[in-house]
């Protein structure tokens, strides 16, 4: 059973009826005020009924829909954003900690070690300055 709303078709008085949903269609319902045909009608009063799956599934879809496309685009977005990460300071695929211990490692393997050279560059340029020191109290 639900609360479903009737909408007179000469006055336009809504009353409010509990039925079966079976029923709902086919109600004969009468105006409360005038006593001519109601007929059911779709009001916001009912509107987060028919969200919880009562009957009106083609919106449930629309939004199910619309959510999923949304979710697509922020899922390539964030794609977007992971496929250009700071490259971890690595030798070869190891992580290394720091640009510099990978250079020196490729020194130690005899490799070129060029193009190590800016990375620690930006390594040592954004390296945090010391905290300052805490003033004893007392
Ligand atoms: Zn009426």
């Amino acid at each position: 059973m639900a609360k479903y709303d009737f909408k007179c078709k000469k006055c336009e008085h809504i009353q409010e009826e509990v039925l079966k949903i079976s029923e709902r269609d086919t109600a004969k319902i009468s105006c409360a005020k005038c006593g001519s045909k109601s007929e059911y009608t779709f009001t916001p009063t009912n509107f987060y009924m028919h969200l919880r799956g009562d009957g009106w599934p083609s919106k449930t879809i629309r939004e199910k829909n619309a959510r999923a496309k949304r979710n697509q685009v922020m899922g390539q977005k964030q794609k977007d954003h992971v496929a250009k990460p700071e490259l971890a300071p690595n030798y070869d695929g190891v992580r290394t900690g720091t640009w510099e211990n990978a250079q020196a490692m490729a020194h130690d393997a005899g490799k070129n070690t060029q193009s190590y050279t800016p990375l620690i560059a930006k390594e040592k340029a954004k390296k945090i300055k010391p905290h300052k020191t805490l003033k004893k109290v007392g």
